[in-house]
């Protein structure tokens, strides 16, 4: 008999149930998992190699197969059928589990690793960790710490949800290049190139330093700490070659690549969390806050951790030096002069900029008076201090705070704990200070735009809902206005859902920010 629906809506209100196959993929993956779960709480399998390849293998085939019966087997276009029915994507009571589950997971991570089985004192690992010693043994020839396995179930979930992500997006090119970019990235500079140089320097194992090459200051935030510069410096050409690769990456090639390509370059085209948003966080992209209270708090949060990093840091570098020329190449004195003249380089480059700009011609006032007095406080500090301190804080205080608040609690516990809660993006949109940084160039200095065809626009709103940055695209769309955006991560889903294709990522003239004053439809500019 055919099922009756009482609705008159033309959407069919009621939730979609799994068909048999999705129910069976998805029962594969669970069972992959549970072995993970048992190891976390204590069971000892004897034959951890057979298991761990049983559960990393169970979970590939279950999210693989789940998506192929989910996606490739229905015609190519966005699906986000029952998104807002579904409890896991709506903040129903699974959103809620899983978001306690992972915050918890986190929380151990970072403060008990014990409780994974990480074993102390030359003890063997327990648990968890030893179920990934095998794997850590055959790479590197070590057995496997908290971080190993991190990095592993890290990495695999950006392959198999990326998998996902590709058949879900097939028809958008640009949509497939990226993920297979992240997927690259994250694969090999993230993890197998870090883990295999471990293993060939086992006699410098202790000298130990960031070797992904793709991560860089202020989102590496202990570059520039004295263990991580020994580290690169006693570690010969190498640890030479990273050092140089890391400063050219933050005063050179990362300003370059903003300029030409915006901030996608990095956020959605190389960062691992920008690919694990963007892969496993794809189903809760939808939960951004669009409000304006949420924009306002966002820039507030983004830029005063943007500052607290930059302080740490010069604090940090500075505390590492001493007044001596014969002992330092680099004195205190040389130091604080050389921001001085970079920051008075910034002063520069903002007043020439203000003219092009409407928006910085409003805040340079404040923007220069800012960098002065930071400028006066470097002086005096070294001039009338001269002690180990920085900023009348102990740079170390500082640097184990950051560490702490910022490089455990908001980039791991809240950025990917929250993510069935307050979507995908929210350490990349409210605390990562490389997009800060990279969304000041962006906005102020750069030839990415989004442009808008505003005459086709419908209002449908599917690019507001899944703007996982929680910008509210479809208002520029009406108004037909180009977008320039700081927090725009260029992830090209905006358009990629658009049913008209209104929207355009592009990599226009150096005009392009007067362009985004001009609204198409009825040529008024926004400004007056
Ligand atoms: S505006 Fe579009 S491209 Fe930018 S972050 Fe939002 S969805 Fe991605
Ligand atoms: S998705 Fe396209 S048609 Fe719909 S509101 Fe956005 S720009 Fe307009």
């Amino acid at each position: 008999m055919s099922q009756v629906y009482k609705s008159l809506s033309i959407a069919n209100p009621d939730t979609l149930s799994w068909s048999p196959l999705q129910k069976l993929t998805s029962a594969i993956g669970i069972a992959g998992l549970t072995i993970l779960i048992a190891a976390t709480f204590g069971v000892t399998f004897p034959n951890a190699t057979a298991w761990l390849i049983a559960s990393l293998g169970l979970m590939t085939v279950g999210v693989v197969s789940f998506s192929y019966v989910t996606y490739l087997q229905q015609p190519a276009g966005i699906k986000n059928n029952n998104i807002w029915h579904d409890r896991i994507s709506s903040r129903g009571i699974s959103a809620w589990v899983a978001g306690v589950a992972i915050t918890a997971f986190y929380i151990v991570l970072y403060q008990y690793p014990q409780v994974l089985g990480l074993g102390s004192d030359g003890a063997a690992n327990t648990g968890l960790v030893a179920l990934f010693d095998p794997l850590s043994q055959w790479i590197k020839g070590v057995p496997a710490s908290q971080w190993f396995v991190y990095g592993t179930l890290y990495t695999l979930a950006i392959i198999i949800f990326g998998i996902r992500y590709i058949w879900k997006y097939r028809h958008n090119k640009y949509q497939v290049l990226r993920t297979i970019s992240v997927m690259f990235f994250q694969t090999g500079f993230a993890f197998l190139i870090p883990e295999l140089m471990e293993g060939l320097n086992k006699s410098t194992y202790n000298k130990w330093f960031d070797k992904d090459m793709k991560n860089m200051w202020p989102l590496d935030y202990d570059f520039f700490f004295d263990w991580h510069w020994e580290g690169m410096i006693s570690n010969g050409s190498i640890g030479l070659f990273m050092l140089i690769l890391g400063i050219a990456m933050i005063f050179f090639i990362s300003p370059l690549l903003t300029y030409l390509y915006g901030k996608r370059w990095y956020c959605s085209w190389v960062c691992g969390c920008g690919g694990l948003a963007e892969t496993a966080g794809d189903p809760f992209r939808q939960l951004s806050d669009k409000s304006l209270k949420a924009w306002k708090i966002e820039r507030w949060v983004i830029h005063l951790v943007l500052v607290f990093v930059t302080i740490m840091t010069i604090a940090v570098l500075y505390t590492q030096m001493g007044n001596n020329p014969e002992q330092y190449w680099l004195t205190r004195d040389m130091f604080a002069i050389g921001i001085s003249i970079l920051l008075l380089g910034v002063i520069g480059l903002v007043y020439y900029l203000k003219d092009k700009h409407p928006d910085l011609q409003q805040d340079a006032g404040k923007i220069i008076m800012g960098v002065l007095a930071v400028i006066v406080a470097i002086l005096l500090i070294n001039y009338f201090i001269g002690s180990g301190n920085a900023f009348f804080i102990d740079a170390y205080s500082l640097r184990s705070a950051y560490g702490f608040y910022i490089g455990a609690i908001f980039s791991g516990i809240i950025g990917v704990g929250f993510y069935p809660l307050m979507g995908s993006r929210v350490w990349c949109r409210y605390g990562c200070p490389m997009a800060g940084l990279l969304g000041l160039q962006q906005k102020f200095f750069s030839r990415f735009r989004i442009t808008t065809n505003g005459g086709q626009c419908i209002s449908c709103g599917n690019c507001s809902t899944y703007c996982e940055m929680g910008i509210d695209v479809r208002s520029y769309a009406q108004k037909g206005q180009n977008i320039v955006r700081a927090s725009c991560v260029g992830c090209g889903v905006c358009a990629a859902v658009c049913p008209r294709g209104v929207l355009r990522l592009e990599n226009g003239s150096d005009d392009i920010y007067e362009k985004t004053l001009d609204i198409r439809v009825d040529g008024v500019r926004l400004s007056e």
